[in-house]
């Protein structure tokens, strides 16, 4: 079974998420549990817990069709005390809403070094910060994005994946997440269903499809190993549409939330529908 979604807005409540899910075709969504631009959040109500909960229940999503996103503020890898210390404190609530929730994953970006500690201490630092979540939550599983490597953000290469999931205490509660605009910027070809049957063996070999927890979907902007992070929409931009349809065909990437970051909402119930129609 495909799950198809995308980004949906949490405004007003993350109980309004699965509407706005639902209202677009999806069959998976992803979602900001609280502002992605702020540190504190007012915690979650019981009400709201239960709001959630009832309006997934109605429209039909469970926890694996669903990827929150944490916030673009925390740096699981900063190079100095203060900065790390806010992140890892930010991340274990952002982990305990998952939870409260009856959310079972949790997508993030690594970190970025800042050119302050080398790639291999900033990455030694995230794992650590995945085990101190890990140990303070349960049943959420902390899900690593891989980056277009753009600055100083660590992530963009594959090994950078493995290296992380190896200091991970608990490995039952690791995953990752791959997205196709960010793999492209980063240097691996998925233009083409022959380079993208190269890259995931690739992938399946250093990192391995078990640890697969979902998918972003994104065109790219830039070329190839422009390590610049620009979304396009489906089809549109230099990534091309051949990716979409190998991931929707493909078995491997079964059972797990792929959802679209593309830049224009509008099309996002006509994108959903397309990948639906591939997969069939
Ligand atoms: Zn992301
Ligand atoms: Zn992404």
């Amino acid at each position: 079974m495909k799950y198809f979604g995308a980004h949906v807005s949490a405004s007003g409540g993350v109980e309004n998420a699965p509407r706005n899910a639902h209202e677009i075709g999806a069959t998976a969504f992803a979602l900001f549990t609280k502002n992605q631009r702020q540190w504190a959040a007012p915690p979650l109500s019981q009400a709201q817990i239960e709001a959630f909960k009832e309006a997934c229940e109605k429209y039909g999503y469970s926890a694996e069709q669903i990827l929150p996103h944490d916030s673009y503020l925390i740096n699981l890898g900063h190079p100095e005390e203060e900065g790390l210390q806010k992140s890892r404190d930010s991340f274990f609530h952002e982990m305990s809403r998952c939870e409260a929730l009856g959310l079972d994953r949790l997508n993030f970006h690594p970190g970025s070094h800042l050119k302050k500690i080398s790639e291999e201490e900033s990455l030694d630092r995230i794992a650590e910060s995945i085990n101190m979540a890990l140990e303070r939550t349960e049943g959420v599983i902390a899900v690593i994005e891989n980056t277009a490597g753009q600055g100083s953000n660590l992530g963009y290469d594959f090994a950078h994946l493995r290296y992380i999931i190896d200091r991970v205490e608990d490995k039952s509660r690791v995953g990752v997440c791959i997205d196709t605009c960010h793999a492209f910027a980063a240097g691996y070809d998925l233009s083409t269903e022959e380079s993208c049957e190269k890259v995931f063996a690739e992938f399946e070999q250093i990192v391995g499809f078990k640890y697969l927890k979902g998918m972003h979907l994104n065109d790219a902007m830039k070329p190839l190993g422009s390590r610049v992070d620009r979304h396009s929409p489906m089809g549109d931009g230099v990534l091309g549409i051949d990716v979409f349809r190998y991931v929707a065909r493909d078995k491997r990437f079964d059972g797990i939330p792929l959802i679209l970051e593309t830049p224009d909402e509008s099309r996002w119930a006509e994108e959903i529908a397309r990948l639906k129609a591939f997969a069939e």
